[in-house]
């Protein structure tokens, strides 16, 4: 995906608006989620720009890794290691992606029911 990456996402990672960063390295950004719905939300993204799992390419795979091990790193820090934490990817109007740039969603903090909703 090499067009201009125009969602918000994509103006978090240039430092076009502001967001409240957990952790960050070359390749992945993890931040706040504006309108948490658990006491932990926090988003983890691939600074390539990447709209979803149906647009990740064989050569993704050891980054969509480091975005998985990012989010066990900030779960870590969060002090989810006891009580887990939920990681969550929205793929699709469909089922709920908003932002179409790949996020995981690190959710903990409280219950959660199975299967969601
Ligand atoms: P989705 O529905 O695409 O899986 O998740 C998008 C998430 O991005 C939502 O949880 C929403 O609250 C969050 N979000 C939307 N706009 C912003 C923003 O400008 N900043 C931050 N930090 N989160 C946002």
């Amino acid at each position: 995906m090499s067009e201009q990456n125009d969602t918000v996402f994509g103006k978090i990672i240039r430092g076009e608006i502001p967001s409240d960063k957990v952790y960050e390295d070359d390749d992945v950004l993890a931040f706040q989620d504006l309108n948490p719905a658990a006491p932990v939300h926090i988003l983890v993204i691939p600074k390539k720009y990447i709209v979803n799992a149906f647009d990740a390419e064989e050569d993704d795979a050891e980054l969509l890794g480091k975005v998985v091990l990012a989010a066990k790193k900030v779960a870590i820090d969060q002090g989810l290691e006891e009580d887990g934490f939920r990681l969550v990817i929205n793929n699709g109007e469909g089922v709920g992606q908003s932002v179409f740039h790949l996020h995981a969603h690190v959710l903990g903090g409280r219950s959660f029911s199975w299967p969601p909703g």
